[in-house]
């Protein structure tokens, strides 16, 4: 079907209206009119080729609310009309032991992503959701609670299950002390959702600026990771650190953080990390782990768990002409705390 959406050409070169195909509905697909789609920090990756692999031209938009308007005979979960979700991914082999358990994002054969992946029967680039509408297997797009405001809704399907899946591995709940690096996109949500179980939660952001947003978001405190002193007392102080800085970074000031046995769990920057020290690993029985987004499965429990707790992301709504803009503002880490794409704004 013919669409519309917001596509880079080249590296470098900024997003600009682009007019493309998406693939035929097979018989188990939904079409959906997207409504509202967030703006991830992998998205501006994408877009610059940062992780090596982009292909042109890229759609980003992994963060995707809309409404069904068109469902194929075999689709049961979904009709016309319904208000659906997708995320990071838009299918998996579905046989694989991971895929069995409903962890579609480990899938043996490699899921295939909503962005930068190729359609497993077509083996067409798959292209995102700044666009107007997606073509998506119903077993991929996910219900949205009603009561959920669609508006705010969209962050959850990346920055929302990729910092709630890590709180899960690491069973968080009331009692853990749950530290969260950089107060950005995925941060404000690790926040959020780690408060919601019940945490002590501890925001380590590059200086005091975010101070009162920490608060107001649910934190129980933010550490400056620049002021040695601060961080020399907090020693021993946490169960789990999330880490969402983007760009290479050096964990070792954070290690000495945990608690014995505590985890700092990646699940920002793909790529070389500064050279870690096994010292504060060996001695005090920490860890480094990682985690990529979510399954299909715990999005749904995520969303569910969204709902019940009114957990919703603090959003500024821009129109699609203006994300060149967001872009070079989450570049410099200059959004509060996550840009929403209004695709009404996006004449068809
Ligand atoms: P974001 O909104 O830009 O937030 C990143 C935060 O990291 C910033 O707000 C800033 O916090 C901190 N930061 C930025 N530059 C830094 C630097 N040079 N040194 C240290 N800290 C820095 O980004 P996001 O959307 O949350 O995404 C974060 C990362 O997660 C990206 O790399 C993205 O690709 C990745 N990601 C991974 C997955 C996954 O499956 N694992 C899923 C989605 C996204 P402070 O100002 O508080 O320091
Ligand atoms: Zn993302």
């Amino acid at each position: 079907m013919k669409t519309v959406g917001f596509a880079c050409t080249a590296v470098n070169e900024p997003l600009a209206r682009f007019t493309f195909d998406r693939r035929a509905p097979r018989p188990n697909d939904v079409v959906m009119e997207i409504l509202y789609c967030g703006v991830c920090h992998s998205d501006l990756h994408w877009a610059r080729n940062d992780w090596g692999w982009t292909v042109f031209p890229a759609i980003p938009g992994h963060e995707i609310v809309g409404r069904v308007i068109d469902a194929g005979p075999e689709v049961t979960r979904y009709k016309i009309g319904d208000h659906v979700a997708v995320g990071c991914m838009v299918d998996s082999c579905q046989h694989c032991d991971q895929c069995k358990k409903g962890e579609e994002q480990l899938c043996r054969d490699g899921n295939t992503g909503t962005y930068g992946g190729f359609d497993r029967f077509t083996k067409e680039h798959t292209l995102g959701g700044y666009s107007k509408h997606l073509v998506v297997r119903e077993e991929f797009a996910l219900r949205v609670p009603d009561g959920l405001d669609l508006a705010k809704a969209a962050p959850l399907l990346c920055a929302g299950i990729t910092t709630y899946s890590p709180l899960r591995t690491w069973n968080v709940g009331p009692g853990s002390r749950v530290g969260v690096i950089g107060l950005g996109g995925l941060g404000h949500m690790a926040v959020k959702l780690a408060a919601g179980m019940g945490a002590d939660v501890t925001v380590l952001s590059r200086t005091k600026d975010k101070e009162a947003d920490a608060l107001a978001l649910g934190a129980d405190r933010l550490l400056a990771s620049t002021d040695a002193d601060a961080m020399a007392k907090a020693a021993n102080s946490l169960d789990l650190i999330i880490d969402t800085v983007p760009v290479k970074h050096d964990l070792n000031p954070y290690m000495p953080l945990l608690d014995v046995d505590g985890t700092l769990v990646i699940v920002g920057q793909i790529g070389p990390v500064a050279e870690p020290s096994t010292v504060p690993l060996v001695l005090g029985r920490r860890r480094i782990a990682g985690s990529p987004i979510g399954g299909i499965r715990e999005t749904q429990e995520m969303l569910d768990f969204c709902a019940k707790k009114n957990i919703l992301p603090d959003v500024e709504m821009i129109r699609m002409d203006e994300i060149n803009h967001a872009f070079e503002r989450l570049e410099r880490a200059d959004v509060r705390y996550r840009f929403v794409i209004d695709m009404a704004s996006l004449e068809g």
